[in-house]
């Protein structure tokens, strides 16, 4: 169906008396029929293979991507229908954050450049769970994300298979997800089916994607979508080739995003050696050619092994599969010359397990990191052996993420403006955008007036789902991301202690009066994370209740932060606070959807704000704290964060987790937190994440931009030179570099 005869059936659609669920169904299903074929592949398509695709809402963004977003709300308008009321429409939360999210990304651009690449995951019964704040503590309740229906997805009954556990069958059944653009493509998500045991495997979405939770569970999501995926592609192969494997990887390339698909290379090897005796060699070498792996984080509690005895009880063939292969590498790095230690550093067997990442290293024909430094940072040190003896395998792919979504959609003021600057054409190739650069100066009026209309947009959206009143003039500084102590939001909190102290006791003057806006979900048995939630709420009770200073500052922090609140906060900011401990967020791509919606980046040189800064110019930046080498140096040298509580601003800041400030219900949250910071822990030096060794920076920068906010237009004129240059931070550059580097496709 093509879009002229999609409107022609949405003017018959009958509207009246039905209700917002109804409408959402028929209009839905009405679009669906305008998916087309996918993608053509010349030759080879590509596979992702994802635990998570955090999608977002479809409605809005579907519409848009067939170019029918404008004419419906006119045509439901007609009918006294405002489109709006789709905005009650669950997210699919099917992922954590930023690497699900990635994935989502991905796909809008492999479609929208007309890419044959395709995604496979689980289908979820409930997603990321739903986060409600009561009492300043995150309550956690389960995300029926298909409460309205899932219009856009068919299931595919005919094309269910079997998987097989030692203890039990289940059924993986597909369900097709169209994905739009220059055509259209298809994410597969399997859901488990067959038993009330079976179920589960596909249940819930394990909230944490940093550390390792429910073992065996999760191992059983991780094969179960790994080997559902693999086995199809083998078969569809066989169907149209037979059997001749050697040709797989000219048809066929295998993306896995982070370690926890990777078991599908064990199952590839198990299907072609023990199903259609290749021999293991052989099948090894096929592997080989088809499989890639992008890692996304350093974090060392993050870095998957499964246990010989937990693979040995429910999936004994991997097991050995898995010994094979680290039999193999073994030979293959003693007769490359490798000492000892080496070996043991690459070894996929270890006394931990089965290492994810070393086998995904070993057998990926390319690994990437996702932002320059990050990159940098797998090859001079977690990856340091595998490179010296395989550089050619390294390659950087810095992340990007959507301008459909994450500008035109979410910001159509903005992008109405960009029309009138510099024409149409960035809409089909993101590298127009670069044209506004020599404009910033004389259009900064109207993007003023642009960001003063998503601002009020967002403080509407903020009234009403969180209760809390900011004034229309308020400078925005945001920082919303999964809650980890790594990104460091107790250091923004510690920022907003001082900046509220400093104007009550008159060192701080001219202040612009600011709010923060928080959003972040913790995961729910990191009680480090969850203190640091209740700690913000408790500042902003107290600073958004003093009549001394309400005037002047604000603090929210909002619940159940996902993509569709995330659409309204990076258009209607100003700052975007991106502060993590330098080496330790791979790229980030909140950064990106700030940059482009024209904010200023207050950051760290970490991820992927190092590119930014470079391309958008320092001067229309904010970067401070320590970098990676002082950091490292830090560590090497001893570092004493007591020192740092002898400046009394500090020293206050901290001291109000356990003075009796604020108040922690008795969890032992607040107590822990500064622990954690003076004293450290078992596994731990005090202050890890160097918190108090960047806090007077920190709040100094937060001034400094305060300050420079006194001059709006000159502010705006920063702001712009951010979108101007942002161009590169699309997801289609980064989906065109894998298609051309890695994929070939
Ligand atoms: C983009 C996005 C993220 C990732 O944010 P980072 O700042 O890069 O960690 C997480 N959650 C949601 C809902 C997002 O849209």
């Amino acid at each position: 169906m093509d879009k002229n005869s999609f409107l022609q059936e949405l003017k018959k659609l009958d509207t009246a008396g039905k209700d917002v669920k109804t409408l959402y169904n028929e209009i839905s299903v009405l679009a669906m029929k305008c998916a087309d074929g996918g993608c053509t592949a010349e030759k080879r398509s590509a596979y992702y293979l994802s635990m998570e695709f955090l999608i977002g809402r479809s409605f809005f963004n579907n519409l848009m991507e067939l170019g029918v977003l404008e004419e419906t709300r006119a045509i439901l308008g007609e009918k006294g229908l405002d489109i709006n009321v789709f905005e009650e429409i669950e997210d699919a939360a099917l992922g954590n954050g930023g690497l699900g999210r990635l994935a989502a990304c991905f796909l809008d651009s492999a479609a929208g450049l007309g890419l044959p690449l395709y995604g496979y995951g689980i289908r979820y019964k409930y997603g990321l769970f739903k986060q409600a704040i009561k009492g300043g503590f995150q309550v956690e309740l389960p995300d029926d994300w298909q409460r309205f229906g899932d219009p856009w997805s068919i299931r595919r009954e005919e094309e269910k298979r079997v998987i097989k556990f030692a203890d039990m069958q289940v059924y993986a059944v597909p369900y097709d997800t169209p994905v739009f653009g220059k055509c259209t493509n298809v994410l597969r998500l399997w859901q488990a089916e067959g038993s009330a045991e079976a179920e589960k495997i596909s249940e819930y979405l394990y909230p944490a994607d940093d550390t390792l939770e429910g073992k065996l569970l999760r191992l059983r999501q991780e094969y179960f979508f790994s080997a559902a995926s693999v086995n199809e592609l083998l078969e569809k192969h066989i169907r149209k080739y037979g059997k001749s494997f050697d040709f797989f990887p000219d048809f066929n390339v295998i993306q896995l995003n982070d370690t926890h698909p990777v078991l599908a290379v064990a199952e590839f090897i198990r299907i072609l050696a023990s199903e259609y005796k290749v021999p293991f060699v052989d099948a090894l070498n096929i592997a080989k050619k088809t499989f890639a792996y992008t890692n996304h984080t350093v974090l060392p509690e993050a870095l998957e092994y499964w246990s010989d005895e937990m693979l040995r009880s429910i999936l004994p063939e991997i097991s050995n599969v898995l010994l094979k292969i680290h039999l193999h590498q073994r030979g293959e790095l003693e007769a490359l010359g490798c000492t000892k230690e080496e070996i043991s550093e690459m070894s996929i067997y270890s006394s931990r397990g089965y290492s994810m990442a070393n086998l995904a290293v070993y057998v990926g024909k390319a690994v990437n990191g996702v932002a320059a430094l990050h990159t940098e940072i797998l090859k001079r040190d977690l990856f340091k052996t595998a490179y010296k003896y395989y550089p050619e395998k390294f390659q950087n792919k810095t992340n990007g993420i959507t301008q459909r979504r994450w500008l035109m959609l979410c910001n159509a003021e903005l992008s109405a403006l960009i029309d009138k600057t510099i024409g149409t054409n960035w809409r089909e190739n993101i590298a127009c955008l670069s044209d506004l650069k020599g404009k910033t100066e004389s259009i900064a009026d109207g993007f003023i007036k642009v960001k003063q209309c998503k601002k009020k947009q967002l403080f509407d959206y903020i009234r009403s789902r969180e209760g809390v009143d900011i004034p229309e003039h308020f400078l925005v500084y945001a920082q919303v991301k999964r809650l980890h102590e790594y990104k460091r939001q107790l250091m923004t909190a510690f920022a907003i202690l001082e900046i509220y102290n400093g104007l009550k006791d008159g060192s701080i003057q001219n202040f612009n009066p600011s709010v923060f806006i928080f959003g972040a979900k913790s995961a729910p048995a990191y009680r480090r994370a969850k203190g640091v939630i209740k700690f913000i709420n408790e500042i902003a009770a107290k600073v958004n209740s003093d009549p001394q200073t309400c005037g002047l500052l604000k603090v929210v922090f909002v619940q159940n932060y996902n993509v569709s609140y995330a659409e309204k906060i990076v258009s209607g900011s100003d700052v975007s606070l991106q502060v993590s401990t330098a080496g330790l967020e791979a790229s980030g791509t909140g950064n990106m959807k700030f940059m482009m919606n024209g904010s200023v980046t207050c950051g760290t040189m970490d991820g992927a704000n190092i590119e930014i800064v470079e391309l958008a110019g320092k001067e229309n930046n904010y970067i401070f704290g320590a970098q990676v080498d002082e950091i490292e140096r830090l560590k090497a040298e001893g570092y004493d964060p007591n020192k740092y509580l002898e400046n009394a601003a500090h020293s206050r800041a901290v001291n109000s987790l356990t003075d009796g400030t604020f108040s922690d219900g008795d969890t032992g949250y607040f107590k822990e937190l500064y622990d954690s910071l003076i004293y450290g822990a078992s596994w731990h030096k005090p202050d890890n994440y160097f918190v108090l060794y960047d806090l007077q920076s920190y709040v100094e920068t937060l001034i400094r931009i305060n300050r420079d906010y006194s001059d709006g237009k000159a502010f705006a004129i920063k702001q712009l030179a951010n979108t101007a240059n942002s161009a590169y931070f699309s997801s289609d550059r980064t989906i065109k570099e894998y298609a051309r580097d890695i994929w070939n496709i």
